[in-house]
């Protein structure tokens, strides 16, 4: 059966320490001055009740990737598990995808010109059965990834009992990173 894999981030647990952020530029050798992932602190509120809401940004993953449908070699592709991946050998890095995506994902890498983004470690970790790099370090549980079509992942118990949102999901791209928060609104900012 094809897996229907889900990030999900609490933010109701994030302490915004970036330790997730250091594991994925280790990780995927990810060079200084860009980002596959970052963990963007938002204050909202009036001194002195304010409140700071930690937001991820990285690849959402859509189902139906503007990314994917701009490309004009098919660099852009979805594995057959529905993820979002970049095949190196056949992209002309003609930025395409970095104008397409509506959760500003991908990035240039400086020395090598190749486009770059958060690929839920799927080549490095996930086919191996194991857990993508980010969620493996954060202290405080605030990721989880799994598949959605077995009951008894932890994404399937937290996403069938916590409310829940995906980021411009009006968009209607179908995001496989879904959000916990308290706050209201749920832009991807
Ligand atoms: S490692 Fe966990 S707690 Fe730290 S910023 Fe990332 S998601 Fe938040
Ligand atoms: S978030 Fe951006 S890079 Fe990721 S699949 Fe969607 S359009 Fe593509
Ligand atoms: S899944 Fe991997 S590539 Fe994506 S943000 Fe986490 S560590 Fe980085």
């Amino acid at each position: 059966m094809k897996k229907a894999y889900r990030m999900v981030h609490n933010e109701n647990l994030c302490i915004g320490c970036q330790a997730c952020s250091v594991a994925c530029r280790s990780e995927n050798n990810v060079p200084n001055g860009v980002y596959r992932l970052q963990v963007h602190a938002k204050m909202s509120g009036t001194f002195p009740n304010l409140k700071t809401d930690f937001i991820r940004n990285s690849c959402v993953m859509c189902e139906d990737s503007p990314c994917v449908d701009v490309c004009p070699t098919g660099a852009s592709f979805k594995t057959e598990d529905g993820l979002t991946l970049m095949d190196h050998s056949t992209c002309v890095s003609c930025k395409y995808c970095i104008l397409a995506c509506p959760y500003d994902a991908r990035h240039v890498e400086p020395k090598t010109g190749e486009i770059g983004k958060c690929t839920f470690c799927f080549e490095t970790r996930v086919s191996k059965g194991e857990q993508p790099a980010c969620v493996t370090v954060c202290p405080t549980d605030a990721l989880a990834f799994g598949d959605l079509n077995d009951p008894n992942s932890e994404v399937s118990k937290i996403l069938n009992s916590k409310t829940h949102y995906y980021p411009k999901a009006e968009l209607r791209t179908k995001p496989k990173l879904a959000m916990i928060a308290n706050r209201k609104g749920g832009n991807h900012e």
